[in-house]
């Protein structure tokens, strides 16, 4: 019989539903899995055994009473450790906030709750969400499940890892330049980063204000499509969330790609990208092809500058946001004597991580007075011609396609001593962050390595429902059902 950890949350619901396991079952079952994954892998920084356990509790009386909250009812779930849990420890992954416990939730947490999900812990992450392959967390590198030498991907490298491995049945993250997708990439995962704005940041230990999404992991696109459901739509705790409908991103699942326009950007897809993930992409696109799609290739002029505007307005923001962590009100204080400045500057220096702090130097010398102009104004101007040139191509094709990372899986340490190789891993990603469009990551193969390969699927901003339609084409036509090979075969799961 199945493990019931290597279900998909669509399974688990008509498990649940049948009478044939209950909540508390599928917990015990992603707690046996953690309970020997964990040891290789870390994709968790704070398991909540006792929280998980009564929600799951309360979640079986309420569907034996006849309380059915919804798809996502009674099923373990994990959050990246920059979501507020009330009571439950939230670090960012930074000393700075080591041992913090929010007095409130985050909006996509009290949402989960309301569904009836089993928040089970939260997971590992690079400092502040700053960083490609969780290598920058303060408590621990996060390993990849299909080859513990390699990196999860990151910033959400944690949730990542959990659901390849079955630690959890889906999980979410948050993508500023590409943290959930390029994870999802590296680790055979559905990555999905939301239109700006769908999901409430309330909550989320900001990186990048006007870059920053939250969106879910899982194992298919459909369980991937419940899991967004789950925590769209507007809140008035953001100024920056949408006040309007929540596309429907389950409508369209079933219905195929004949006559789409779908346009393979050309920027994307060619120098720099690794040839078996390049192969692999294209391979996809012609079986799109076959499917009835119209496959052309769209140029996208200005993505060749987007990673580069995105290394200067991601920093430049996060210097002002961070700006609050300064001793006084919350988190690390130094115990060094002296003035108030002194306690400060020791208080952040003691308390960020070198990726941190190289960032925050990176923002505050763009935004200098004399720099301004010729860094920060400089990346605004390029992000409007990023957004121009997404939205002309958006003219000639319904979705865009390209592949999520320029590689599989790197080894750990690899690129941890380059910093410009690191920022290379988002060269597919950043320009969606920038536009704010929707953009998804599906698996579609392994390389000759055995690593995942991931193919990306862009929309119109609120294209949500199209861009899920054309990822369950994909996701069919690659008939991606390998997992992680950890929890199948390495290791002997106990039952
Ligand atoms: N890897 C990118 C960075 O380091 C993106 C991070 C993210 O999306 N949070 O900034």
């Amino acid at each position: 019989m199945t493990d019931l950890a290597d279900l998909t949350i669509a399974e688990a619901g008509h498990g649940l539903r049948k009478g044939d396991f209950t909540s508390v079952d599928l917990l015990d079952a992603v707690d046996r899995r953690a309970a020997v994954t964990e040891a290789h892998l870390h994709a968790f920084l704070t398991m909540d055994h006792d929280g998980a356990r009564a929600a799951a509790e309360a979640a079986d009386a309420a569907l034996a009473a006849g309380n059915d909250l919804g798809p996502l009812h009674g099923i373990p779930v994990a959050l990246k450790d920059n979501m507020c849990t009330i009571g439950v420890d939230t670090t960012a992954s930074s000393q700075i906030l080591a041992g913090w416990k929010p007095p409130y939730d985050a909006t996509v947490t009290a949402r989960l709750k309301d569904a009836g999900a089993v928040i089970v812990g939260k997971t590992n992450l690079d400092e502040f969400a700053m960083g490609s392959s969780t290598e920058n967390s303060a408590f621990g590198t996060t390993r990849n499940p299909w080859n513990t030498d390699t990196v999860p991907g990151g910033s959400s490298g944690g949730s990542a890892a959990a659901v390849a491995v079955g630690s959890a049945f889906g999980a979410f993250g948050s993508d500023t330049g590409g943290s959930i997708r390029q994870p999802a990439a590296l680790t055979g995962t559905v990555g999905v980063k939301p239109t700006y704005g769908l999901v409430s940041r309330y909550g989320l230990i900001a990186f990048a204000s006007s870059l920053d999404q939250i969106g879910p992991f899982a194992r298919t696109v459909d369980d991937a499509a419940v899991l967004l459901e789950a925590v769209a739509g507007w809140d008035r705790r953001d100024a920056t969330s949408i006040n309007g409908p929540v596309p429907d991103l389950r409508g369209g699942l079933e219905e195929g790609v004949a006559g789409l326009r779908v346009g393979i950007v050309t920027e994307l897809s060619g120098d720099g990208i690794d040839p078996q993930v390049l192969a692999a992409t294209k391979g996809i696109a012609d079986k799109l092809s076959d499917a009835g799609a119209e496959v052309i290739e769209v140029s996208v002029p200005a993505s060749e500058f987007a990673l580069s505007a995105y290394y200067l307005i991601a920093p430049a923001e996060c210097s002002a946001n961070l700006a609050r962590f300064d001793g006084v009100r919350y988190g690390h204080r130094t115990t060094v004597e002296g003035t108030t400045e002194d306690m400060m500057s020791h208080s952040r220096a003691e308390g960020f991580g070198p990726e941190v702090i190289r960032r925050i130097l990176l923002g505050t010398y763009a935004l200098s007075a004399g720099y301004y102009d010729a860094f920060y104004g400089q990346a605004q101007k390029v992000r409007t011609l990023v957004r121009n040139d997404f939205a002309a191509a958006y003219e000639r094709a319904d979705v865009l396609i390209s592949p999520t990372s320029p590689t599989t899986a790197f080894k750990v340490g690899e690129r941890a001593a380059d910093p410009i190789a690191m920022y290379y891993s988002d060269v597919c990603t950043v320009a969606s962050n920038l536009s704010g469009d929707p953009a998804m990551s599906v698996p579609i193969g392994l390389d000759s390595g055995g690593l995942p390969i991931g193919f990306q699927v862009m929309a119109p901003a609120l294209g949500e429902e199209m861009m899920f339609r054309v990822a369950a084409e994909v996701e069919r036509l690659a008939g991606f059902e390998d997992r992680a090979s950890l929890a199948t075969s390495d290791v002997v799961v106990p039952s």
